[in-house]
C-alpha cells in the first residue's frame, strides 16, 4: 500500500471512569479482518492493561509468567478471522518447524475426534442459544473441563511457553491470572482468579467476523484451526480501516 492509502487518528474512550487514548494508523482503502488484526490486538493489549492496573491497585499481581502452560491445555476459543490468520502464520514457518507444528495439529484435532469432543461442543453450541444460564453454563464447563483433562497442549506451546507470543490469539492475551500459578493446573471457578477486563475484545472480534461473512458457528477452538481453514475457504467481504474500527469498538459495547 502506498502512504496516501493509510490513515491514521485518534480514539477516545472511558474504560473504568479512566481516560484511554488510542492513536491509530490504519488501511483507508477497503481489506479483509485479516489485515486489521495486528491493530486489533494492540487494542485487546491496551484493554488488558488496563484491566491489570485495576489488578495490581487492589494489591493483586499477576502470576503468569514464561515457563508456565498450564492454561495451554484448554480448548482456547478464537475468532474466525484468526482461523486463517493461524493458517497463514504455520503455512509461513520455515522447515522443520512447519512439519512439526502440523503434526501437532493434526494429532490434536484427531484425538478430539477420536473421543468425539469437537461433535459434542459444536452441538452444544449450536444449542446454547437457546438454554438459560443455568441450563447451558454447566454443560460448557463439563465440556471445557473434559479437554483439559485430556493434557493435550496446544500446538504452539514449546517448553512450556508460548511460541507465538507476538502473534498469538486475542483470548490468549486475555487471560490472565492473580491466583497461584499451581491451580491452573487444576482450574475450578474458586481456585483460579483471573483479571477481569472492562471489555473482552476477543467476544467483539467474534461478533465482528460472524457479522461480515463469517461461516463457523459458534467460537472455533484453537486445536481445530487448520482443519478448519481448510474446510472452510475465507469468505470475509471488505471494509476500511476506520469502517472496521467502528464496528469493532460497537460490537464490544453491546
Ligand atoms: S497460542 Fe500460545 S498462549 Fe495461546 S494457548 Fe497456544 S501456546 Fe498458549
Amino acid at each position: 500500500m502506498s502512504q496516501e492509502e493509510w490513515v491514521t487518528g485518534k480514539i477516545g474512550l472511558r474504560i473504568n471512569d479512566a481516560p484511554v487514548e488510542f492513536e491509530l494508523t490504519v488501511p483507508a482503502t477497503p481489506v479483509k479482518p485479516q489485515r486489521m488484526l495486528p491493530i486489533f490486538q494492540a487494542m485487546a493489549n491496551s484493554f488488558v492493561e488496563v484491566g491489570v492496573n485495576v489488578a495490581e491497585a487492589e494489591g493483586r499481581s499477576v502470576s503468569c509468567k514464561a515457563g508456565c502452560g498450564a492454561c495451554c491445555r484448554q480448548p482456547v476459543p478464537i475468532s474466525e478471522v484468526e482461523v486463517y490468520q493461524i493458517a497463514e502464520l504455520v503455512e509461513a514457518m520455515d522447515e522443520p518447524r512447519r512439519s512439526e507444528v502440523l503434526q501437532r495439529f493434526q494429532d490434536a484435532a484427531e484425538h478430539f475426534h477420536k473421543i468425539g469432543w469437537y461433535e459434542r461442543f459444536e452441538e452444544h453450541q449450536k444449542k446454547a442459544p437457546e438454554m438459560t444460564f443455568d441450563e447451558g453454563y454447566p454443560e460448557g464447563m463439563k465440556l471445557v473441563m473434559e479437554y483439559f483433562n485430556e493434557g493435550i497442549p496446544c500446538p504452539f506451546l514449546e517448553n512450556e511457553s508460548c511460541s507465538i507470543h507476538q502473534q498469538r490469539p486475542v483470548a490468549c492475551r486475555e487471560y490472565l491470572v492473580t491466583s497461584p500459578s499451581d491451580n491452573c493446573s487444576r482450574p475450578s471457578a474458586e481456585g483460579v482468579r483471573m483479571v477481569e477486563l472492562p471489555a473482552k475484545p476477543s467476544r467483539g472480534l467474534t461478533k465482528l467476523v460472524s457479522s461480515f461473512g463469517g461461516q463457523l458457528v459458534g467460537f472455533p477452538v484453537l486445536s481445530r484451526a487448520l482443519e478448519l481453514a481448510q474446510e472452510n475457504p475465507e469468505d470475509f467481504r471488505s471494509r476500511s480501516g476506520p469502517e472496521w474500527i467502528k464496528e469493532f469498538l460497537d460490537k464490544l459495547v453491546v
